[in-house]
């Protein structure tokens, strides 16, 4: 008797009271707010801390309105794996609750560990939109039924571009490609592409100059037309990228573009269809 009515005591502890405020949730990256807003439509409201393009989200300094908004949160997202170190140390300085946050990279150490980029998983975009589904419904219950809802609607779309990667990845798998930085490795990886300039992408990415040697493998790459595409981050820019985009231009080799954020208003699964076009209509 006594443990149910303990169970019963922490059940409605962790029980939101709608009226009082919606559940605010502030994701570090604008992508993840860009998921659980749709996963919690109606329900919550969310701010995401880095939604202005052309920052690099993974060097940053937070700002004291930043940490403002993370402190007034109910639920914090963050990305992990090294990805926003930057504004993991001061929500942990703000003692919250742990289990008011919410690390995208606990989810799938083991992806994770291989690239902080996990919103061009599918299968952790999965993993996250029925963790925060079953979260939401366990502070909202009064709102099952349309959580239930939005977690289906986006599961579809979800199921949808699992079917167009598995349609593109029987032409496309096995062909070379070079990125300035890992952001779209994962979804390579589903694609069955093959990253060329792995050395490369990870100096560019962790703001190092790439070694000479790397990047004339690369030059030669677009001159033997070793690489069929030449994908650029279009968040960060660096000298030697600039340089060698022109170098791909010069061989023929197509450039496209990967970012760190969607473009405002563009939901996820949207922005991930564009990746997908993009990398269709450059591989032919
Ligand atoms: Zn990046």
């Amino acid at each position: 008797m006594r443990s149910v009515a303990i169970a019963l005591m922490i059940l409605l502890l962790n029980v939101h009271n709608a009226t009082a405020h919606p559940l605010r949730v502030v994701c570090v990256e604008a992508v993840w707010c860009n998921i659980a807003s749709q996963l919690g439509a109606g329900v919550i409201v969310t701010q995401d801390l880095t939604s202005r393009q052309a920052i690099d989200p993974h060097f940053q300094q937070i700002s004291a309105s930043q940490i403002k908004r993370l402190s007034e949160a109910d639920y914090v997202i963050v990305n992990g794996a090294g990805y926003d170190d930057w504004a993991a140390r001061s929500i942990h300085a703000l003692g919250k609750k742990p289990s008011s946050i919410i690390a995208i990279s606990a989810l799938a150490p083991e992806v994770a560990r291989r690239n902080p980029h996990l919103y061009n998983s599918l299968d952790v975009v999965a993993r996250f939109a029925r963790q925060w589904t079953s979260t939401l419904m366990q502070v909202l219950p009064q709102n099952r039924d349309r959580l239930i809802a939005n977690q289906n609607l986006f599961l579809k779309d979800l199921s949808a571009l699992r079917d167009r990667i598995a349609i593109l990845r029987k032409r496309l798998q096995g062909s070379r490609v070079a990125e300035s930085e890992p952001v779209s490795a994962l979804l390579l990886e589903d694609l069955g592409l093959k990253t060329m300039d792995r050395r490369f992408a990870l100096a560019i990415m962790h703001h190092t100059e790439p070694s000479p040697q790397d990047v004339a493998r690369l030059e030669a790459d677009f001159q033997n037309h070793d690489v069929r595409v030449f994908i650029v981050n279009a968040t960060v820019s660096a000298p030697s990228v600039d340089a060698l985009k022109v170098k791909a231009r010069h061989a023929g080799i197509p450039v496209i573009y990967s970012a760190e954020y969607p473009p405002e208003k563009k939901r996820w699964q949207d922005w991930m269809n564009d990746q997908l076009s993009a990398l269709d209509q450059a591989l032919p």
